[in-house]
């Protein structure tokens, strides 16, 4: 048997103390396809977790079937800073309390010197293998000086060499949806349906979230190699709301996994048949997000999972003090997929976003989970 747990130890942020990652490992070190997984991320957002746990069932009994063909890693709470962050019984595990901001920002971008390295390299000579290599040592040249530093350059380390990373998250209330960080991979529209994803966003961000670092470098590498290296699928998945950790969806979710898994050759066995998509995979400069126009209580008419049409209302924003209502329409529609939890509009703040089709606008900071 393979499975064995580690516990990776971060730099101190406070004298006597330090806190640890715990990294679940299946199969062969080094073995291929690789596949890379974590939940809470953002600390307060636990359905992905418990769907690790699940899965983490279902890959020790393949292990003790000898069921596992290439390497697994599973990180299921990857971000023990944010776990600890209560504040008068409020967990707030999105962002670091100290001075790092989003736990989803700012990991390094390797592109640049992954860049200036392929560059000694004819074309036909750049390998996966190549490329692979280089970005374990980039990572391990990483400084670090905060505990923050150490969480970033550890996870970043488990996942660099990976074919598969999926990063699950959750959103306030929604159905599962995902961004994927490139819909021209192999295996992009297989995950979708495997996931059973209402809405799939493809496309990487400037904001280097932990999905942007390990998709980024390989994009570089596919341009100057001049053909499609396919070495990363990232996924931030997006399990639902916060609130919708549950045995049936989670037991299902972690069974959705798995079929993955073996359709990709990372496990053994033979995979369900392939789930029905639910939606086309749609660009990042496509998400509409729709903001309050003025201060309220904001009404929703529609429900995340459906599809809404151009022009039509997704909510009111209701003063109650002047009795004004303002109806929140759609500019070109698409699959509404998520909205606050809050219910309080403040104005300028994102409600609700829908994934169209067409290009139109840029993915604001603080819309995307
Ligand atoms: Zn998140």
């Amino acid at each position: 048997m393979t499975h064995h747990i580690q516990y990776e130890r971060l730099l101190p942020s406070a004298p006597g103390t330090s806190r640890t990652v715990g990294i679940h490992r299946f199969g062969v070190p080094g073995a291929l396809p690789k596949i890379y997984l974590q939940g809470a991320l953002h600390a307060d957002e636990l359905p992905g977790a418990y769907i690790l746990h699940h899965l983490i069932e279902r890959l020790r009994k393949a292990d003790r079937a000898g069921a596992i063909k290439g390497e697994i890693v599973v990180v299921p709470l990857a971000n023990p800073i944010g776990l600890a962050q209560r504040i008068q019984a409020i967990h707030a595990g999105r962002s670091d309390l100290g001075l790092g901001g989003n736990f989803n920002r700012n990991y390094a971008d390797l592109s640049a010197p992954l860049h200036e390295h392929l560059g000694r390299f004819a074309p036909e000579a750049i390998s996966e293998e190549t490329v692979r290599a280089f970005l374990r040592l980039e990572v391990e040249a990483i400084t670090q000086k905060t505990e923050l530093d150490s969480l970033k350059k550890t996870l970043l380390a488990l996942a660099i060499d990976a074919d598969y990373v999926f990063d699950l998250h959750c959103d306030d209330e929604a159905p599962v949806y995902v961004y994927l960080s490139d819909e021209n991979h192999p295996q992009a529209v297989s995950l979708t349906r495997d996931l059973g994803a209402r809405a799939a966003i493809a496309g990487t961000s400037e904001m280097a979230t932990f999905k942007d670092a390990c998709a980024r470098p390989w994009q570089i590498a596919s341009r100057i190699a001049g053909r499609p290296l396919h070495g990363c699928l990232a996924a931030t998945i997006e399990y639902r709301g916060t609130r919708d950790v549950n045995e049936e969806t989670a037991q299902s979710d972690a069974k959705r996994l798995y079929a993955f898994m073996q359709r990709v050759k990372i496990l053994d066995g033979e995979p369900e048949p392939l789930p029905p998509a639910f939606s086309p995979i749609t660009p990042l400069a496509g998400v509409e997000h729709l903001q309050a126009d003025r201060p309220g209580i904001i009404v929703f008419r529609r429900q995340p999972g459906e599809q809404i049409a151009a022009g039509e209302t997704v909510a009111e924003i209701v003063d109650p003090v002047s009795g004004d209502r303002s109806l929140i329409k759609t500019f070109a529609g698409g699959v509404f997929f998520g909205h606050v939890a809050t219910r309080l509009a403040v104005p300028g703040s994102t409600i609700a976003s829908l994934a169209g089709i067409a290009p139109r606008m840029q993915t604001g900071e603080e819309a995307y989970p």
